[in-house]
């Protein structure tokens, strides 16, 4: 017998959420910081839409390994009389690494911030924006389930064990040494999109063309910039400086660094990663933001004997009140691309 397919939508996933205890867990804000659990994040992303229904539209691009939906929520500011094929495209994504709580964070405060900001502020008139706080859920509740019960895993892949932003198509490689010498960290996976979650990104993009795209990771205090894979510069390098600067300029705390990720440190390459097949496949400029430095603190025992701690810092809001400016700066850049 078969069951009739219902197709999910945004209201009959938050009334899983609600009913299904897996999506909560206690996460002691005293030891870790105030982090959100994922029926937390939902429903905050859930408060978001209901209150802006004329601009926020969250959008189904896929499943993850383990079945959970792939939202995405799409960002239309009503102000001015431009038609939409217009606007500059923007992508927002997050949390495809597991344990990055923070860019999670980072990632519906931009929104929520984006949202309430736009028919105020001309930098912010006429222009689409897509946020993926969630890009790889099955590590989000296993990172939680973790903290929960006082494991100190380091959780970093989707639930096939692979690093997802090891798993696109551009410079991908199975024998690079790196992944080879430490397959727990970086296991790219069998080849290119093998995997559910990058593959539905991957769908998606190439029905959804964008200028610009933003890479939320955690930890470090970088702005990088295409190529990962590769030591090649990219033909867009003094645009990178320069944005890259302007954003730099606009932390009040402290200043991120610049560089290409492929040039970060010898011997190192990211090969298979999200920016570089956004920027070689469609040309959206890319930029891989590292949030945050409290990673440096390994010294300090709370943060060494934990490695929740390394990529999330212990005061998110410190850190993304560091950031948000210069993330507001670079969504305000023109419509660059030519064709949808
Ligand atoms: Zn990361």
């Amino acid at each position: 017998m078969t069951r009739p397919v219902q197709k999910l939508t945004w209201n009959r996933y938050l009334t899983q959420i609600a009913d299904d205890p897996r999506y909560r867990a206690k996460i002691d804000r005293d030891k870790h910081g105030m982090y959100r659990d994922y029926k937390k994040i939902f429903a905050t992303l859930d408060r978001i839409v209901s209150k802006n229904r004329e601009k926020v539209t969250p959008i189904l691009i896929g499943e993850s390994t383990e079945g959970e939906p792939i939202w995405g929520f799409r960002v239309v500011s009503d102000a001015g009389n431009t038609p939409r094929i217009t606007f500059p495209r923007f992508l927002v994504t997050s949390g495809i690494h597991a344990q990055e709580f923070i860019t999670a964070e980072t990632n519906v405060a931009l929104m929520e911030r984006v949202v309430n900001n736009m028919s105020q502020n001309s930098d912010l008139f006429d222009r689409e924006i897509y946020f993926f706080p969630m890009m790889n859920p099955d590590g989000y509740l296993r990172t939680q389930r973790d903290l929960e019960a006082g494991h100190r895993h380091f959780n970093r892949s989707n639930r096939n064990g692979v690093d997802l932003n090891r798993n696109f198509s551009i410079f991908y490689s199975k024998k690079y040494y790196l992944n080879r010498l430490l397959p727990g960290i970086w296991h790219p996976g069998y080849r290119p999109f093998s995997e559910p979650e990058t593959s539905a990104l991957r769908s998606f993009l190439l029905e959804t063309r964008f200028d610009y795209a933003l890479s939320l990771h955690s930890f470090g205090g970088w702005f990088f910039y295409p190529y990962a894979g590769s030591k090649r510069k990219p033909r867009d390098e003094a645009w990178y400086n320069e944005i890259t600067q302007e954003m730099i300029d606009r932390q009040p705390e402290y200043g991120y660094k610049a560089k290409q990720l492929g040039r970060f440190l010898p011997g190192f390459l990211a090969r298979g990663a999200e920016i570089d097949y956004l920027y070689e496949t469609f040309g959206t400029r890319s930029l891989l933001v590292e949030i945050g430095k409290h990673g440096m603190k390994a010294l300090s025992p709370r943060v060494f004997l934990h490695p929740f701690h390394w990529f999330n810092p212990k005061d998110p809001q410190r850190e993304i009140e560091n950031l948000i400016e210069s993330l507001f700066f670079y969504l305000s850049q023109p419509r660059i691309r030519k064709i949808d």
